[in-house]
């Protein structure tokens, strides 16, 4: 198959937006999606901070429509997971490179990573041995199984908060363990969340360990302060204590910083000459879809540069 001009590898909003700008800039574009376009944007039952939907829009409604956009304007999308670039001087095209897949290889001139973060787990007892018989990392998934119970939801973040409240829709209680005694998320969702009279708190603690035989019975809970543990009786425990880049496939090639986070520009320009990152997988202060959609837009435009300089069609 011969090289496309940019292959996006990652289909959440980032990736999207990227796919979208290069196309209309007359890119040959491939993008790589893992599962179905979307990303975690999809799991959000309600997004109300993307401008120009005052009602808010569900994060499904949203990235389809995208999807649809994209698509529509030319977007090839194929299956795969991406697990490596390779550039090589050997290469018949010197600038190309191959992007691995699990089954296949592309060549693309330019790459952009938009492979986006995942939820980061606690590594307790229990959580890997739970999972899904219990153990969460979806609200919006999982919340309707919980129909009447008890659940705790793990962190103090705008996911943490988000999901607390979009749980009380069938919980019975949902406590909110948090290892800090004040919250990290958004201060209108704080305010939302500490007026619902579903929602607990159990400050300045972490679980140590997810209690249970077969289902989850349970939080084993300690007093980062006084050292205290109590065990809290559940049957749901939701994880939103943050989210680890998917960047693995890229360690040693280009530059990161954090827990993996691709170091960029201020053009989304990576360490490595023709590769460009965008979206939650890189170093940045804010994750939003909003943030995701400008970045992506940026680092196909320069991209499209890079490839039209290539080319020798730069204007
Ligand atoms: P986050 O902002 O990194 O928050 C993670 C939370 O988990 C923090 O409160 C942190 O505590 C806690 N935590 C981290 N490691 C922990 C551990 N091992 N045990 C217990 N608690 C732990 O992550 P996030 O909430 O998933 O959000 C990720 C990004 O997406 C953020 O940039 C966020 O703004 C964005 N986001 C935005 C929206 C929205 O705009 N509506 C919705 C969801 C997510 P500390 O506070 O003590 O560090």
């Amino acid at each position: 198959m011969p090289a496309k001009d940019i292959v996006i590898i990652g289909g959440g909003p980032a990736g999207l937006a990227a796919g979208l700008y290069a196309v209309r800039a007359g890119m040959e574009t491939l993008l790589i999606e893992k599962l179905s376009p979307g990303g975690q944007a999809i799991l959000a039952e309600r997004i109300e901070n993307y401008p120009g939907f005052p009602e808010g829009i569900s994060g499904g409604d949203l990235m389809g429509r995208m999807e649809k956009q994209a698509r529509g304007l030319g977007l090839e999308i194929v299956s795969g997971e991406a697990i490596g670039i390779v550039q090589s001087a050997k290469l018949k095209v010197k600038s190309e490179k191959i992007i691995r897949t699990t089954d296949k290889e592309y060549g693309a001139l330019a790459v952009i990573v938009a492979s986006g973060a995942e939820a980061r787990r606690l590594q307790v007892p229990g959580e890997e041995e739970l999972r899904g018989k219990g153990v969460s990392y979806c609200a919006t998934c999982d919340g309707p199984f919980f129909s009447d119970q008890d659940i705790v939801v793990i962190g103090g973040g705008d996911t943490a908060v988000e999901e607390a409240l979009f749980l009380t829709k069938f919980a019975k209680k949902v406590t909110i363990i948090h290892r800090r005694d004040r919250l990290r998320a958004t201060k209108i969702l704080q305010q939302r969340a500490l007026a619902n009279k579903k929602i607990g708190f159990i400050w300045k603690s972490v679980v140590t360990k997810i209690l249970g035989d077969g289902t989850v019975e349970g939080a084993r809970v300690r007093d980062v302060k006084t050292g205290k543990v109590v065990d809290v009786p559940c049957r749901g425990v939701f994880v939103a204590a943050g989210i680890t880049p998917n960047t693995e496939f890229l360690k040693g090639l280009v530059d990161m910083a954090g827990e993996g986070y691709i170091l960029t520009d201020e053009d989304m320009r990576t360490s490595q000459e023709g590769i460009y990152a965008c979206g939650d997988c890189r170093w940045k202060l804010l994750r939003q879809v909003v943030t995701a959609c400008g970045e992506g837009a940026l680092a196909a435009f320069a991209a499209t540069k890079y490839v039209e300089e290539l080319k020798w069609v730069s204007y």
